[in-house]
């Protein structure tokens, strides 16, 4: 079983659709069974967030507005998807359905929920799925689509609950016994009330590798619009270039850390399974692009990544100096509020952390000002470089830290992995800081 999740702009038109359907009907493929995971086409999450936005404001004939322009784009995808009437018949009653669910959670006497919200959010990934079938169906290719409500499931601490995915997906899957290609939604969850969920804004990587780790699947292919995980971030410095190899780990610090290719919890469950995950990109298919498998191909630096909005909170011990407990009593407050910490740094008398989430900030301050000083500086960003850094190789931090000889770090943390040097500095810098690493580690 192969899993193949294809991204918001794999499926972002008719000929894009059209286009996937050629990728997984290869003659390679199209004798192995396959589950194909679909986002939503690309713009609808961001629109369905418009939407929700707008419902909360009260600005009902604002949402509306949106609603309608949307409905207009799917009927013209619709019109250029399907040749056949009879499947333009079936297309345009699945918007009739869905476009009118939509409109009775944008009732101006109803209130909007953040149920409602979810249940809302969810429309485009069944919207895609259900056109793409239809679209399969049209041109004589077998498959089923398969409901993921029926399957993914996340806890009470929107954590997946793998043994019930696993064993719902298996009912599901020996219903067909015979069938080689299923599609399903990515993104979309049931949660522990029962209620429509998501994983998340990008989650569809990780219903993928949910449902690879599931199926015991002998690959994760993810399509998206470039040709793998790279070096650098392409949006800031000019050349960067795709990475060949990752080990999970790598691959999981760089999608931790900024890599927007993939989302941060893709690699777990591929990685629990040892289930290599191949990143590929759909307009150029014949492109190698990156595979992340158990071990680094070698040992080297392969990529930079860097990840904003980080706040840098720094706690000065006021009477506990180097006290045992004092580390434990810090913890324990950020585990209290559910905050997690993506670095730390310790020194004689002080400790620095930093955060991404700021939800807490004050009550966090607040309680660690009971037994320290505290000083906090946000708009900050760690810089990752990652790679199979082991230690016994000299020179890797007068390379990273001489490209870096312009720039003012804040933090350094090494050691915790050796796949992973972090810095912290103002994001103001992180520019120079991208391209000087660029231009030292990979002489680009
Ligand atoms: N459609 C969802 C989003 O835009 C999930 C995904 O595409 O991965 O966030
Ligand atoms: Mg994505």
């Amino acid at each position: 079983m192969k899993v193949l999740k294809f991204g918001g702009t794999s499926v972002g038109s008719a000929e894009r659709m059209k286009g996937v359907n050629q990728l997984i009907n290869t003659e390679e493929l199209k004798i192995q069974k396959r589950i194909i995971v679909l986002s939503a086409m690309s713009g609808t999450t961001n629109t369905l967030v418009q939407i929700s936005e707008q419902l909360y404001a009260k600005n009902y004939p604002q949402a509306a507005l949106i609603i309608t322009e949307m409905e207009l784009k799917y009927r013209k995808t619709i019109g250029e998807l399907y040749k056949k009437d009879e499947s333009k018949e079936k297309a345009s009653n699945l918007l009739d359905a869905q476009f009118g669910h939509i409109r009775s959670l944008a009732k101006e006497r109803e209130r909007f929920s953040n149920l409602k919200e979810r249940i809302l959010l969810a429309k485009g990934e069944q919207l895609s799925t259900a056109m793409f079938q239809l679209f399969l169906e049209e041109n004589g290719v077998e498959s089923v689509l398969l409901d993921a409500l029926e399957f993914m499931r996340i806890d009470e601490n929107s954590e997946p609950e793998m043994d019930f995915i696993e064993e719902q997906l298996k009912i599901e899957l020996e219903k067909y016994p015979d069938n080689l290609l299923f599609i399903t939604q990515g993104y979309i969850c049931k949660n522990s009330f029962g209620e429509i969920d998501n994983l998340k804004r990008g989650g569809s990587d990780y219903s993928a590798s949910l449902i690879g780790a599931a199926v015991n699947a002998e690959e994760i292919q993810i399509w998206t619009d470039i040709d793998g995980m790279h070096n650098n971030d392409p949006r800031i410095v000019d050349k960067t270039m795709p990475v060949a190899q990752l080990s999970f780990d790598e691959a999981a610090e760089l999608a931790y850390f900024g890599a927007k290719i993939l989302h941060p919890s893709t690699i777990t469950p591929a990685k629990a399974k040892n289930i290599p995950v191949r990143l590929l990109n759909t307009m150029a298919p014949h492109l190698k692009g990156t595979v992340i498998t158990k071990d680094a191909a070698d040992t080297n630096i392969k990529a930079v990544a860097a990840k904003d909005n980080i706040t840098m909170i720094n706690i000065r011990s006021t009477r506990m100096l180097l006290a045992y407990g004092f580390l434990r009593k810090v913890f324990e407050i950020f585990e209290k509020y559910k905050t997690s910490i993506d670095m730390v740094t310790t020194s004689e008398v002080c400790v620095s952390v930093t955060i991404d989430n700021i939800a807490n900030l004050e009550q966090i301050i607040n309680e660690l000002e009971e037994f320290s000083s505290i000083e906090v500086n946000k708009n900050m960003s760690i810089v990752c470089v990652v790679g199979d850094l082991i230690s016994e190789r000299v020179g890797y931090a007068e390379e990273i830290f001489s490209s870096l000889s312009t720039v003012s770090i804040k933090m350094i943390s090494y050691g915790g992995s050796k796949n992973n040097v972090s810095m912290l500095i103002d994001t103001q810098d992180k520019k120079a800081a991208l391209q000087g690493l660029n231009k030292g580690l990979f002489k680009l």
